[in-house]
């Protein structure tokens, strides 16, 4: 399925770039009908690309929440470097974040470890700090702050942005729930993330909760096993 789906998706978007290539105009010169048609051509090919990538996102969130969900194992856990997941989550997301001149700065411990799967671990806390730069204003910090005790380890993100609403706060770890659409769909998010978030803690004996104000900001905590532990299977939701 997964060949399947990515294949005309790949295919689209290099056809759209193509399009794109071929109605770059050097100057549209004014008033003549042809360079119109092609300014128009060059918009559409744009969307086209727009929404193949945003397909491309959508496609590869659902089918890691296939896999999440128990259609492959968890690999067996092994000692994941906190240091490490920090420092890729900085490094995947630094593009995003200085385009609107956020920090995302770490506090705590160094040398922590938890027990799972590195690769589940890094997707989990680089969704939290995706969403935490996504719903922030500029200039704003985003703040990852570890903490530790004897058997578990939490991980909070936290940032000064907009908030959500109590009576969203249930709901927004639910596929395809958003709190507000029009803004969600401006971010580009495919409404999985969270969902992705909450099946990688429970994968890993864990959780992930949050706790906000509306205007003041927000903190998701993700609680992961310190030591290693008996793993289960996901847990519907
Ligand atoms: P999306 O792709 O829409 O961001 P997510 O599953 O990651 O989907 O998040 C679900 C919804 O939760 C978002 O649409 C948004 O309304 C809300 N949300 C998630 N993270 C934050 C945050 N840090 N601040 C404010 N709202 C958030």
């Amino acid at each position: 399925v997964s060949h399947e789906l990515k294949t005309p998706i790949g295919a689209l978007q290099l056809l759209a770039e193509a399009l794109l290539d071929a109605t770059d105009l050097p100057e549209p010169k004014p008033d003549d009908e042809q360079s119109e048609d092609l300014i128009a051509a060059r918009r559409f090919a744009e969307r086209i690309h727009h929404e193949s990538a945003r397909m491309g996102r959508l496609v590869n969130e659902l089918l890691e929440l296939t896999r999440l969900q128990g259609a492959e194992p968890l690999p067996s856990p092994e000692p994941v470097a906190m240091d490490w997941v920090v420092a890729e989550v900085v490094d995947r997301t630094r593009t995003t974040a200085s385009a609107k001149r956020i920090e995302v700065r770490y506090e705590g411990p160094r040398g922590a470890t938890v027990f799972g799967s590195e690769s589940q671990i890094a997707t989990a806390v680089t969704n939290l700090v995706e969403n935490a730069i996504a719903y922030s204003p500029e200039d704003t910090t985003v703040l990852l702050a570890l903490h530790q005790d004897d058997d578990w380890i939490e991980l909070d993100v936290t940032d000064q942005g907009i908030g959500i609403a109590a009576h969203d706060l249930d709901r927004i770890f639910e596929r395809f729930y958003r709190a507000d659409r029009a803004r969600s769909r401006a971010t580009g998010g495919t409404g999985l993330g969270l969902a992705i978030v909450k099946h990688i803690a429970t994968n890993h004996g864990g959780r992930v909760e949050v706790a906000s104000t509306v205007g003041d900001g927000s903190t998701f905590t993700l609680r992961l096993p310190g030591r290693s532990l008996e793993l289960g299977g996901s847990q519907p939701e």
